[in-house]
């Protein structure tokens, strides 16, 4: 509770003339994230009170870390977006000071970071921002062994991995891309920026080899929307810190305060602590009721996915070959309109089906989600 301030959020909305959402898509940055735990905000409330040394803070939160998440070591980052940047330039610069200060420029050092064609993906480019580039293994089919280490020359300065849905068919896996990589005396860097829950993914890829991950503070973990996490080996930790902000490096951009950093841990504390079980029941339990209340619309199938690329159950409608309305984008753009905006994600991996999310969900919002999707649904269906 704000004392400061007798507005609400819908006070701030309206007085904006913005139009407050139901989010049933997940933590999408564009859709706001997720919403923070109120442990998070509470922290960042307090540690508005103190002043600290940043570098002091940043060390301190990355062992607060590693020692929840059970990791060698950890530290902040810009959400994993910001990570990914840290990643590169932590490749080319290793510790030194001299290309800490210089970089973007790389001119004369190995700045070529190898990277899976079928991993190529929309945030990708954050990884060139410290001046690298990419060479590409493979193609737009697969990704064998023999191509990944192909790809890597005197100039590589790491073999970049993806962990997200979809992404991971006819690819090489990361425990073998890691072995390829440490063969030459390179690091594998991983974007696992989506992969919470499940919680053991948080050990997970660095277990199998990877030397930095990135993850995202603002998705599940439900810390600040601004922050991010790398976990990894203590000497990559090391070199990420040092080219991160606060240091005036490439990354000066990428600051995170230290209301954020006392935000991310807090969110993280209760995080780890949750009973994944009782809470995939929970969710599990949601998106059967909405799968319920909307299933039977003639060129539906509708069901419960929870597996790699659904990492919590969701409801999935999916349009058979003989729906006859409109694809899956306009039932969301649709979906978007009205008295009650419901935001689902479709076009992910194609314009066939919808997915509904239950992380963002709040109390009393599953019967709207569920009434608008099937009213659309019914109505679409009549049209073709
Ligand atoms: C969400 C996401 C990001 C960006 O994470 P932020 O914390 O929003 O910066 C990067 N990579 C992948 C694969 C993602 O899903």
């Amino acid at each position: 509770m704000s004392t400061t301030s007798q507005e609400t959020g819908a006070d701030i909305t309206r007085r904006l003339g913005v139009r407050p959402i139901i989010n049933a898509g997940g933590p999408n940055t564009m859709h706001s994230g997720s919403r923070p735990l109120q442990e998070a905000m509470d922290a960042m409330q307090a540690m508005s009170d103190v002043f600290v040394n940043i570098e002091e803070l940043l060390i301190a939160a990355g062992k607060e870390i590693a020692s929840l998440v059970g990791a060698e070591a950890a530290t902040v980052t810009s959400g994993a977006s910001g990570g990914l940047v840290v990643q590169a330039a932590a490749a080319v610069s290793k510790g030194d000071p001299e290309i800490v200060a210089r970089l973007p420029l790389t001119d004369g050092l190995p700045n070529e970071l190898v990277i899976q064609k079928r991993q190529r993906f929309s945030y990708d480019h954050l990884y060139l921002a410290p001046g690298t580039k990419f060479v590409e293994a493979g193609d737009d089919n697969e990704c064998t062994p023999e191509q990944l280490e192909a790809a890597i020359t005197p100039n590589t300065a790491a073999v970049i991995h993806l962990e997200s849905p979809f992404r991971n068919r006819k690819v090489v896996q990361l425990p073998q891309a890691a072995e390829i990589a440490h063969a030459h005396g390179l690091p594998l860097m991983a974007d696992a920026a989506s992969m919470l829950p499940p919680r053991d993914h948080l050990r997970k890829f660095t277990s199998q080899g990877a030397d930095l991950v990135s993850f995202s503070g603002g998705k599940a973990v439900r810390g600040p929307q601004s922050t991010g996490f790398l976990i990894g080996k203590p000497e990559w930790i090391e070199y990420a810190r040092l080219v991160n902000a606060p240091n005036a490096t490439v990354a000066r951009a990428q600051k995170v305060s230290k209301e954020e950093v006392a935000g991310l841990l807090a969110a993280l504390r209760v995080f780890v602590d949750v009973d994944e079980e009782a809470e995939t029941t929970r969710y599990r339990r949601d998106m059967e009721l909405v799968v319920d209340r909307i299933a039977e619309v003639p060129g539906t199938i509708v069901s419960v996915e929870h597996n790699y690329d659904h990492y919590i159950p969701h409801a999935v409608v999916k349009l058979t070959d003989s729906w006859r309305g409109p694809d899956g984008p306009e039932l969301a753009r649709r979906l978007m309109l009205g008295e009650h905006r419901v935001y689902v994600t479709s076009g992910y991996i194609g314009d066939d089906e919808i997915w509904i999310d239950p992380l963002n969900i709040q109390p009393g919002e599953l019967e709207t989600v569920a009434s608008r999707v099937h009213e659309e649904l019914v109505k679409a269906a009549s049209e073709g």
